[in-house]
């Protein structure tokens, strides 16, 4: 019983039953969840009582797309991924904090350069950085001259078969690839393919025969028919979806990753790139497309992930959108937490179910009650270890001697 602790709360959502646990607690042992139900039930005489007072534990947020090193606020995406390393490194290290501190406990990195997404990995899987478990795509691809090839495209299926091949040599999770154009940047649409067919599916079958899931950046048209058909596991952003991109959505049942912070919040590509009229013109059009298909989405039965995209600290606005178009408070923290597990085929972290890591964020109000609870955090937890505390402080979780469990 050494290792056992039960952390009291106001309430439990823990992701998987429906509703909140009104008086519930967490027990956790070793790291990980025991149980979840009232301090009577659940935890036994003798056991480490933590009362955390009137605070609601949710299971730890999953961002679901984002990078390490980009801040959108700065404005030109694709070159702040191709500054020097030791540069990328310092201010990697504060955005993984700023992360962290939402209730952020897991994120998908989706393209750094330089490999070093996975020496951040390592860095906070040993203990040496605070952050959220890492979950890494090494470089992204795209062809030559299109959005996404900031470090050079690469073009053609054998290209594209050794690309994946040396991402995963060198420790991907999952492979990213780049179909369409991208709001922040004119180099091309965002509804044509600047793959084609046979590219995507070379790089589906090589990612495939190595048990890695391909990832696509898309908005729509013919960028998200193909990849669909093709049989990626996501469609990342998904702002100009057609009729027909989510009928091929829901017929493939393929993901789509929401990122809107980037795309609706004031601080982000707004900001970034308040200079360039062409690109400003392509975030309105985008948020107009985005408003006007999330009621479809929703009734095609798409299923949903969240991604702030690099908006690092902003995870509870992603939650917050969807709740203003349409989607409930409890489908919401469904998507911010055990859907982003489920996209990434990790069974271990979000929710806060028997078995699972003790990875979760006491929150000073009930969040199905009011969604904008998720931004008032009053500690975050790894393993049942406090990383942050009620100022915001940061500290590295323990090391993790094995990594998360995976069914790909
Ligand atoms: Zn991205």
């Amino acid at each position: 019983m050494a290792d056992l602790t039960f952390f009291h709360a106001a309430g439990v959502f823990d992701a998987v039953r429906p509703g909140l646990q009104a008086g519930a607690g967490l027990l956790v042992d070793d790291g990980r969840v025991a149980a979840v139900g009232p301090p009577d039930e659940v935890c036994p005489p003798g056991v480490t009582r933590v009362d955390l007072g009137e605070v609601y534990l949710v299971p730890g947020f999953v961002d679901a797309h984002t990078h390490v090193t980009i801040r959108p606020g700065e404005g030109d995406q694709h070159r702040q991924l191709v500054q020097p390393p030791a540069w990328q490194a310092v201010r990697g290290v504060d955005n993984l904090r700023r992360m962290l501190s939402c209730g952020v406990t897991t994120a998908r990195i989706m393209t750094e350069e330089h490999g070093i997404d996975a020496h951040f990995k390592a860095a906070v899987a040993t203990g040496e950085v605070a952050g959220p478990a890492l979950r890494i795509a090494g470089r992204g691809l795209s062809p030559t001259g299109k959005h996404g090839s900031a470090a050079g495209g690469v073009d053609g299926p054998d290209a594209v078969r050794r690309a994946v091949r040396a991402n995963a040599d060198l420790g991907a999770d999952h492979i990213k690839i780049f179909t369409t154009g991208g709001v922040s940047s004119t180099d091309s649409s965002l509804e044509e393919s600047n793959y084609s067919a046979e590219e995507i599916s070379a790089i589906v079958d090589a990612a495939s025969e190595l048990g890695l899931m391909v990832s696509a950046h898309a908005h729509g048209g013919a960028g998200v028919d193909l990849p669909a058909a093709a049989g990626v596991r996501s469609v990342e952003h998904g702002a100009m979806l057609t009729d027909s991109n989510i009928t091929t959505m829901a017929e493939h049942g393929t993901w789509l990753v929401l990122t809107n912070t980037i795309l609706f919040h004031p601080s982000g590509i707004e900001q970034g790139d308040a200079r360039e009229p062409a690109i400003l013109r392509k975030v309105h059009q985008a948020r107009e497309s985005a408003r006007a298909v999330a009621d479809q989405v929703r009734a095609a039965g798409i299923p949903i992930a969240l991604g702030t995209d690099s908006m690092h600290g902003l995870f509870g606005y992603e939650m917050q959108w969807l709740t203003e178009h349409g989607w409930s408070t409890e489908d919401a923290l469904r998507a911010g937490t055990v859907h982003g597990a489920e996209l990434m085929g990790v069974t271990d972290v979000g929710a806060l179910e028997p078995g699972r890591r003790a990875d979760f964020v006491a929150l000073r109000r009930d969040p199905l009650a009011d969604i904008t609870a998720v931004y008032d955090v009053a500690g975050v937890y790894r393993h049942g270890c406090q990383v942050v505390d009620r100022d915001g402080f940061t500290r590295p979780a323990p090391p993790t001697p094995t990594q998360h469990e995976e069914h790909r």
